[in-house]
């Protein structure tokens, strides 16, 4: 797990986000919600079957809302699984919806008195989201939000180049 930057109450990392020790992470789930691949799959591994079980009970997941379990065998006391938009061109108010999910995650972190919080690149992988774009999305409602919290955020990419798009947002200062 490497810090690439750190300003304020907020963090970018490079590494896995299962092995966060954050209060809660955020999943990149499917509106299922029982279990797909990418960061979902990881999670669902490492937190061994009572997720599954515990998500089943939740009944799915629209599009850009979030639902709170708690983190079984992660380090993470709770999971916060949000459903990012599949990009579609960006018409399809992919936009809007992928912010949605930062800000409906950030406000159930809020609600259950969470005080750090890890985020993957959600929509960035399977769902075929643009990186920069959606770091952008990313840097600009968590910075919203933190005007008026403490929480501390970190973002955790899977790999340098995403990492490389928020440094890029965070430096540019445009939010
Ligand atoms: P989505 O379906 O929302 O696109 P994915 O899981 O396919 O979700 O990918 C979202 C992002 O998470 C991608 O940038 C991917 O590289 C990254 N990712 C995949 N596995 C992990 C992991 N274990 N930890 C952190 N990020 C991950």
């Amino acid at each position: 797990m490497e810090v690439v930057y750190s300003q304020g109450n907020i963090q970018v990392v490079i590494g896995d986000i299962t092995e966060e020790e954050t209060d809660a992470i955020v999943n990149a789930a499917n509106s299922t919600l029982l279990g797909g691949g990418g960061v979902d799959g990881a999670i669902h591994r490492k937190a061994g079957p009572q997720l599954k079980e515990e998500c089943r009970t939740l009944g799915g997941c629209p599009t850009g809302e979030a639902k709170i379990t708690k983190g079984y065998q992660l380090k993470a006391k709770y999971v916060i699984h949000t459903v990012g938009p599949v990009w579609r061109g960006g018409n399809a108010q992919e936009d809007e919806l992928l912010a949605s999910c930062y800000k409906n995650s950030l406000q159930i972190a809020k609600d259950h008195g969470i005080q750090s919080i890890s985020f993957p690149a959600i929509s960035t992988g399977v769902y075929g989201f643009p990186k920069k774009r959606a770091a952008e999305i990313a840097v600009k409602e968590v910075k919203r939000f933190l005007e008026d919290s403490q929480l501390l955020v970190r973002f955790v990419c899977f790999d340098q180049e995403t990492a490389q798009f928020y440094l890029e947002v965070l430096k540019s200062n445009n939010h």
